[in-house]
């Protein structure tokens, strides 16, 4: 058994000190029923607690560090910037640079604002959308997550078409009731949708693979659905690719699926570890944006140098031929763990796209939150922490992904099957 005995140390100071002992909830761990690890260091596909237990990393800090830990042309870039300052709050040079790269590899952006995280750039593009229509609704998905500004921390509704209800004390009835809360995947719940508020609706957003409810990828013809639909009604179409950007291909979703939306959100690998979100599109409508138009948003901290470094030099090792590799690699996964769980008759689910990886743990296809809700979470609990206990570093929730890195091995891939096997063996018992 391993040792977890300085995280339990350290996670106790820390409850003390932080509500739940954590500065990002899904971070304690609780629906893997254990306290968290607490890590120390990383280099590539590895991570170590601070009870020197090592681990392949499939969470890679929530999806930023697609060239896994610590990759040495990141590092020694942003020691080099590091030297020369930290922040001016006056444009730099990095800035141009890395708008630059996202606007030549991202199909929808001509001009790009850089923020801080992925929660700035959904909030800014709604208030965008918003104040670029002169509306006031805007619909998203049941099981989505966009951050956790008010307009989209909204509970699923049950219904087809339900009107939002605050998913959290603290958000306003008022703010809650104009987001439209419909289910994934179901063109005729937009439909309905737009048909009964479409004068308001100001745009829709959508993660164009929803990775916030474990990874579920759109149907055939669900995007192009959406791209008409706003089309007709004049409402602006929100990619929100804060996770999907630059994961499920080299010109993010968008250029995968080969859908244009008006506006982007960007976040997590175009930061490559620091602190970056990003929202672009149409010049048309980003100029509209403060200073060249009236809609107010700014940063202290925006287009940071030290971010603005780490997300170019992660982007520009990305080649087209990585996200071959993490194909071939997510089909040896899938292989092996689906071959591993029937011989242990245990159901289970894949899903992908890209780097994001998703499993389930029931015989349904996974299409929408409602079926993503079928997987047995009692058996995943189980799975989460015989994993842990065999050097594999899982997302600690079902409903979320799993990422790849160029830096996991075919040898990585075999351990985690090997460790899946195992922990079937045991749970079967
Ligand atoms: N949108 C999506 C699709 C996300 O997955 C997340 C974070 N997981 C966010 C927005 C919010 O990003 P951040 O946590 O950087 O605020």
């Amino acid at each position: 058994m391993r040792s977890y005995e300085k995280s339990r140390e350290a996670f106790k100071a820390a409850k003390e000190m932080m509500p739940g002992g954590v500065n990002s909830p899904v971070r304690a761990f609780k629906s893997v029923d254990m306290d968290p690890i607490f890590m120390e260091k990383g280099k590539g596909s590895k991570i170590y607690d601070l009870d020197g237990n090592e681990y392949i990393d499939y969470v890679l800090s929530w999806g930023p560090l697609i060239l896994g830990h610590t990759n040495e042309r990141v590092v020694e870039a942003i020691k080099k910037v590091a030297e020369t300052g930290t922040s001016f709050g006056a444009p730099t040079l990095l800035e141009n640079k890395l708008a630059d790269l996202v606007i030549e590899r991202v199909p929808s952006i001509e001009v790009i604002r850089m923020v801080s995280s992925g929660t700035e750039a959904t909030m800014s593009a709604i208030r965008l959308a918003r104040g670029y229509t002169s509306r006031n609704k805007i619909l998203k998905f049941e099981g989505s997550y966009h951050g956790h500004g008010d307009s989209l921390l909204i509970k699923a509704g049950s219904g087809v078409a339900t009107l939002g209800l605050p998913d959290s004390p603290g958000v306003p009835e008022s703010v809650a009731k104009n987001t439209i809360t419909v289910p994934y995947n179901d063109l005729d719940s937009v439909k309905l949708a737009f048909e009964q508020y479409g004068d308001d609706l100001a745009g829709i957003i959508v993660e164009p693979v929803a990775g916030n409810m474990g990874v579920v990828p759109p149907v055939e013809g669900f995007l192009q659905g959406l791209r008409e639909i706003t089309e007709q009604y004049g409402a602006l179409l929100i990619f929100d690719e804060v996770m999907t950007g630059f994961r499920v291909g080299y010109n993010c979703a968008q250029g995968y699926y080969g859908i244009t939306p008006d506006l982007t959100c960007l976040g997590k690998v175009i930061g490559g570890g620091l602190p970056v979100g990003a929202y672009g599109g149409k010049a048309e409508i980003m100029n509209q944006i403060a200073p060249s138009g009236p809609i107010y948003q700014a940063g202290t901290l925006s287009g940071n140098p030290l971010a603005m470094t780490a997300g170019y030099e992660t982007l520009s090792q990305l080649t087209p031929e990585d996200y071959k590799e993490f194909n071939r690699k997510g089909d040896l996964l899938e292989e092996g763990i689906s071959k591993a769980a029937q011989k242990y008759n245990i159901p289970v689910t894949f899903n992908r796209a890209g780097s994001m990886i998703g499993f389930f743990f029931t015989n349904e296809t996974v299409i929408n939150y409602e079926k993503a809700k079928t997987s047995n979470l009692e058996f995943f609990a189980s799975y989460y922490r015989e994993m842990a206990e065999q050097g594999v570093f899982l997302p600690p929730s079902q409903f979320e992904g799993l990422f790849l890195s160029t830096a996991h091995t075919d040898g990585d891939i075999q351990h985690t099957i090997q460790a899946a096997e195992k922990a079937f063996s045991a749970l079967n018992k």
